[in-house]
């Protein structure tokens, strides 16, 4: 509360290019942040994240009324926006996609690295998402650089982390800057397969699920998400398929308590709906680069 106050007192007068009051801003990044459950300094530093870059209060004084441990996190939030981005490497005034894949990469690094504390590099997700859900009111050059910047830096970091929720949230919102045609195209498409109908398909497949597995003794956790759209575009892309050809539009997940109970569901999902030929991988056995571990089928 006492934050919410001095920030608000802070940016009192400055407004955002959509016409809200600035403090709306930093509330929204908390709010994120609250909702992945970030502990008390981490959110009282996402209220203050831009009153040391945007207003007249100095790092001294946040430190003298919050403490260190919030000035530290206000100050590797500010230095973190300060990065310069996209050099021309070789000097040919001309920057290659090979450059920008290098320097993206050397960014990532350089934003794990000067993050001690990775709760900077969260407010900052939290951060470019709030600013990506409002890039509606600036300049379309501005708008595409933006989230071109989203996609090659802050989707691929918050991925390595781990955090879906904001992943996904940002290639969404990128994407539909970046080729909104295709975007919209994907979306109708989507609909057109009658949300609610899948939406039934996936409740009965759960119920099914659900009485099998507690006929074998099994407590598990079912829930279903649909795939976003620009997974689904890249999808496409990557193995050159129409949208009648990507079979995971929708997804079951069944969680479950120990490794050996994920292959037994394994067995008894097989055994209740026949595996695609290929369409299974073990990520149990070889975890993906983030230590994600799952079996797909
Ligand atoms: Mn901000």
């Amino acid at each position: 509360r006492r934050a919410c106050a001095f920030a608000t007192r802070a940016h009192e007068g400055q407004r955002r290019a959509s016409g809200d009051p600035y403090i709306a801003h930093p509330l929204a990044v908390a709010h994120t942040l609250a909702e992945l459950r970030l502990d008390c300094a981490a959110l009282v530093a996402a209220v203050l994240h831009d009153v040391a870059e945007d207003t007249g209060v100095s790092l001294a004084e946040v430190e003298a009324e919050f403490g260190s441990e919030v000035a530290r996190l206000v100050d590797g939030v500010t230095k973190l926006g300060k990065m310069q981005w996209r050099p021309d490497e070789d000097g040919d005034g001309h920057v290659s996609r090979a450059e920008e894949t290098a320097w993206a990469e050397s960014m990532r690094k350089m934003f794990l690295a000067m993050a001690e504390d990775i709760r900077v590099v969260l407010i900052k997700l939290a951060d470019r998402l709030h600013n990506m859900r409002t890039l509606q009111y600036l300049a379309p050059e501005k708008q595409r650089r933006i989230a071109q910047e989203t996609l090659d830096i802050y989707a691929p970091l918050a991925n390595r982390l781990g955090i879906w929720q904001i992943k996904w949230q940002l290639e969404d919102l990128a994407f539909r800057y970046l080729e909104p045609e295709k975007y919209k195209e994907i979306g109708k498409s989507l609909k057109l397969g009658r949300r609610a109908v899948r939406e039934e398909y996936i409740e009965r497949v759960k119920s099914i699920l659900q009485a099998e597995l507690e006929r074998h003794g099994i407590q598990a956790e079912i829930s279903g998400r649909p795939k976003h759209i620009y997974s689904i575009y890249r999808k496409m892309q990557r193995r050159g398929l129409d949208l009648d050809h990507i079979y995971d539009l929708l997804a079951v997940r069944v969680l479950v308590r120990e490794v050996q109970e994920c292959y037994h569901v394994l067995g008894i999902v097989h055994a209740l709906w026949h595996p695609l030929p290929g369409q299974f991988d073990d990520y149990i056995a070889s975890p993906k680069e983030s230590l994600y571990q799952s079996l797909h089928t």
